[in-house]
């Protein structure tokens, strides 16, 4: 049985009531369990920046640039992951440098953008909806350049251009320098798509402007791209070969950040335990950037191969924790087959590198592991647990996990269940699988679990992971967590609220003398399964 609003509500909600609705004998009891199964999903959704639902199709706006305007409007949104928030970043870097101000309001917008994600079906349905709302606005004002961005549109290509009549402009994610002149070619009556693919692109030269920025956190892309080819996963496809940024230009803007007031820097890449990035020996001394970073200084990090140094993550790590103590540093995602003791040892060398990892496990079961591509099994994961546990014994640990992957058995799920009772996550993403064209695991295995199965050990993993997050909540109870203040609470301008260095939310009263931005040593009282909640001592 399939929900009939598939794609309109995420991970099926209306469809546990419908399941409902059909077993009346349990009726009372089963609405209960829906209920909370929303609240677990709501709760869950909420501790973790680099996805954040709350921000999924928000207006993205920039501060006008001084000097330059084109008297042309552009409204952006964004969906999926933070890496598609932050290359909007990037978009209206591009943009603004062109003359283009940002608009909260489609409605009065020259070009309105739409930044995409393929990585579920949903999340395209999701995309496919919002565009229709733009038709009205581009009835009205037939001069409206509507494009599509990113993953999707990288995806689906000129297609895109004759399945939505509305979409004047299709670009993927490594073409958005090309922005200007494919508007230019709109404006002159042509449709235009630019999707090709970069191995060398990752915007390191692009000034970074901060979208609906606090002014305390920040997300820096060190890389771009991934080369793992998990089977059921469509980013290769869509973003390419996987290439790291230049680090030099890395540290200079978590520097330039940390000078703006920034306090948080959180790295980005799919894999970023294989980020390695090699400097040209001849800018070693007195290169481009070389001065805000002191180049002599980076040097000194990386493995020396005579003719040029390799840095990799952990030097990188340790290079952008040693901007400032007061900066703090997190990074997302680490893969379990690349994560080295050397990262681990560098997080528990530096203060100001937070204590969260986000190691996605995807199955607890080798042999669905090895059918996903992921090249660990269940007892090399078992083993980077071990090792964090080991070198970090305070470190939060969250995860990835798919439920129903091609011919999973009762058996294989129950051993990502019990992966789940071995490592207590803080925190989890819990998936149903969804098959994505053109993916290994679409041409090699048929997608034969039932709907409805695949949702029955969805509920069943958030149900085990709500009580997992609630028992690591009670662990802080009557604990100092050091927060860095990001501002008032959504509930009330009478209370503050910020992370832990474990990436927990903190609520607490404000407080005379404490502002964003600031640290505060808040005492825990209470907690949810999301909210740690307290009060600053001093
Ligand atoms: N690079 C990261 C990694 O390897 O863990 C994750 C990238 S992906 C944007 C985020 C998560 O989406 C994955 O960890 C996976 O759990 C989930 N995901 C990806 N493809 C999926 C699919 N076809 N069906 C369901 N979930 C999927
Ligand atoms: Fe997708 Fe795997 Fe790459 Fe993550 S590591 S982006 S899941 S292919």
């Amino acid at each position: 049985m399939i929900c009939p609003r598939k794609g309109l509500c995420s991970n099926n909600k209306i469809f546990i009531l419908l399941v409902a609705d059909k077993l009346s004998h349990h009726y009372i009891k089963f609405c209960i369990f829906a209920v909370q199964f929303l609240r677990m999903e709501m709760d869950l959704l909420i501790p973790d920046k680099v996805h954040d639902e709350s921000r999924q199709g928000e207006a993205l706006l920039l501060e006008p640039v001084v000097g330059k305007n084109n008297g042309r409007k552009l409204y952006i949104e964004s969906y999926g992951c933070a890496m598609n928030f932050s290359d909007s970043e990037i978009v209206a870097s591009i943009l603004a440098d062109s003359g283009f101000e940002t608009t909260s309001d489609f409605n009065n917008a020259d070009v309105v953008f739409i930044n995409t994600c393929s990585i579920r079906e949903n999340a395209e349905v999701r995309v496919r909806n919002r565009l229709k709302e733009f038709a009205g606005a581009k009835f009205k004002n037939p001069g409206m350049v509507v494009g599509v961005l990113g993953c999707m549109a990288e995806r689906l290509k000129a297609k895109f251009l004759e399945e939505e009549k509305l979409v004047d402009v299709v670009v993927g994610p490594d073409a958005y320098r090309d922005l200007p002149n494919l508007i230019e070619q709109v404006d002159g009556g042509q449709r235009a798509v630019n999707v090709l693919l970069s191995r060398e692109e990752t915007y390191a030269d692009i000034s970074p402007v901060r979208l609906n920025s606090n002014g305390i956190n920040a997300f820096v892309s060190i890389m771009r791209g991934c080369d793992n080819m998990c089977s059921f996963c469509v980013v290769p496809f869509t973003r390419g070969r996987e290439r790291s940024r230049d680090a030099v230009s890395i540290v200079a803007e978590c520097t330039d950040l940390f000078n703006q007031g920034y306090r948080e820097v959180t790295l980005l890449g799919q894999n970023v335990d294989s980020y390695k990035w090699k400097k040209p020996h001849p800018a070693l001394s007195k290169g481009e950037g070389s001065e805000e970073v002191k180049g002599s200084e980076v040097l000194s990090f990386g493995e020396d191969l005579g003719e040029a140094p390799i840095v990799n993550f952990a030097n990188l790590l340790e290079m952008v924790a040693l901007v400032g103590p007061e900066l703090r540093v997190r990074f997302s995602t680490s893969h379990p087959k690349d994560i080295t003791d050397e990262v681990l040892y560098t997080i528990a060398k530096y203060d100001n590198i937070c204590n969260y990892i986000h190691l996605p496990v995807q199955s607890g079961n080798s042999r669905i592991l090895e059918l996903m591509n992921r090249t660990y099994d269940r007892d090399w994961y078992i083993n980077r647990i071990d090792a964090i546990r080991r070198i970090i014994p305070e470190c939060a640990i969250s995860t990835d996990m798919i439920t129903g992957f091609c011919t999973e058995t009762d058996e294989e799920h129950n051993d990502s269940v019990s992966m789940m009772d071995y490592v207590k996550y803080d925190f989890a993403y819990m998936f149903k699988y969804s098959e994505r064209p053109g993916t290994l695991a679409a041409k090699r295995y048929a997608d034969d679990i039932p709907e409805v199965v695949k949702q029955a050990r969805l509920a069943e993993i958030v149900a085990k992971q709500q009580q997992y997050s609630f028992y690591r909540m009670q662990a802080r109870l009557g604990r100092v967590e050091k927060v860095l203040i990001e501002g008032f609470s959504k509930k009330s301008n009478n209370d503050y609220c910020g992370r832990s260095d474990q990436n927990a939310m903190v609520i607490f009263p404000v407080t005379e003398g404490y502002k964003p931005g600031q640290y505060a040593n808040v005492l825990v009282e209470r907690t949810t399964s999301a909210t740690l909640i307290g009060r600053i001592i001093d």
